[in-house]
């Protein structure tokens, strides 16, 4: 969405949310949350390595975390999820996307609050030591002397395209060596470190494909084979078989959602900004479409964290008029 009217929408949002939970409380809900990168601070951040969207320091994770907790929210994992929720309580959801090592700086976090989170892991990064492409593409246009805007769009531009396609695009751009990460910051785990992070018990795993693939631009065959070769390689790497997907980019379609029940996966969660209703039942349908709303580091998180809350917001009904209105797609 243009920056300016998402930031004019999202301060709508602040105020509509503060007077509403002034006059009113907050339905029961799932609130689920998605996070990319983590960052010891701001410094880290200015080196450039990463793609700025949605980027947060390990301090404002830790505002977000006390937030909800304040609030009366319980975290819950994935096995909640599938014992389902009764409609007397308040849940929060924190979901990972994509892998990075620098994930590891939320553990702390969470062994010292207790609280669970999901982390979607794209495998074949983990196993080639691989920079996530949106990242490769962000650093070297922006050496390149590319305005934030111009990057952003060129980004919408690729995700039309299978990551093997996008990858090749950019070596023939920037050099062979253009997907090598620069340090700790942008690279993915290790196996051996996903393994050892795992072995925490707030710490919880969950298929992003095998390539970090935005499956409706794959045919069905990829699809299968693409989510398969990830639950496998989750397997090899760590033991454990993940029963929650993330959707790359939240790109699905009930096509894909069938080929992930049959692969064995009960829970997908989307890139959609909405709250679950609840009760939410094992058996629901909503299991494999779970929104997830994405803070972001360039605004202060009490004000994002209180505007989740609200019932009403209009960020969502905006971006999915945007997205169809503009890029004609369905919002997903
Ligand atoms: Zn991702």
């Amino acid at each position: 969405m243009i920056p300016a009217i998402q930031k004019f929408v999202r301060a709508a949002d602040a105020a509509i949310a503060r007077a509403y939970l002034a006059l009113r409380r907050e339905q029961n809900a799932l609130m689920p949350f998605l996070f990319h990168s983590l960052f010891r601070d701001e410094r880290e951040m200015d080196l450039n390595l990463v793609e700025p969207l949605e980027r947060t320091t390990v301090a404002q994770f830790r505002q977000f975390v006390e937030y909800y907790l304040e609030h009366g929210y319980r975290f819950i994992g994935p096995a909640d999820l599938l014992r389902g929720l009764a409609p007397d309580g308040k849940y929060a959801l924190i979901t990972f996307d994509d892998g990075y090592f620098n994930n590891t700086l939320a553990r702390p976090v969470l062994e010292e609050f207790k609280v669970p989170a999901l982390f979607f892991i794209s495998t074949n990064h983990v196993l080639q030591n691989k920079c996530y492409w949106w990242d490769v593409f962000y650093r070297e246009r922006t050496a390149q002397g590319a305005s934030r805007r111009q990057i952003y769009r060129e980004t919408v531009g690729l995700k039309g395209l299978r990551t093997d396609q996008i990858e090749a695009q950019l070596i023939a751009r920037f050099g062979p060596s253009a997907l090598t990460p620069r340090g700790d910051i942008d690279r993915p785990f290790s196996p051996a470190e996903l393994r050892d992070f795992a072995a925490s018990p707030f710490v919880h795993l969950g298929n992003h494909t095998a390539d970090h693939a935005i499956l409706t631009n794959y045919t069905l065959d990829q699809v299968r084979e693409q989510v398969q070769t990830a639950q496998l390689a989750l397997q090899e790497m760590t033991g454990i078989t993940p029963t929650a997907i993330a959707y790359p980019n939240g790109a699905h379609n009930p096509q894909i959602v069938e080929i992930c029940r049959e692969v064995g996966l009960k829970v997908g969660v989307t890139v959609r900004p909405h709250k679950t209703h609840l009760p939410l039942k094992p058996s629901s349908s909503d299991l494999l479409r779970i929104g997830r709303f994405c803070p972001n580091g360039d605004d202060p998180i009490v004000t994002q964290c209180r505007t989740y809350r609200s019932d009403l917001q209009l960020y969502g009904a905006f971006r999915a008029g945007y997205l169809r209105l503009l890029r004609g797609q369905i919002a997903q």
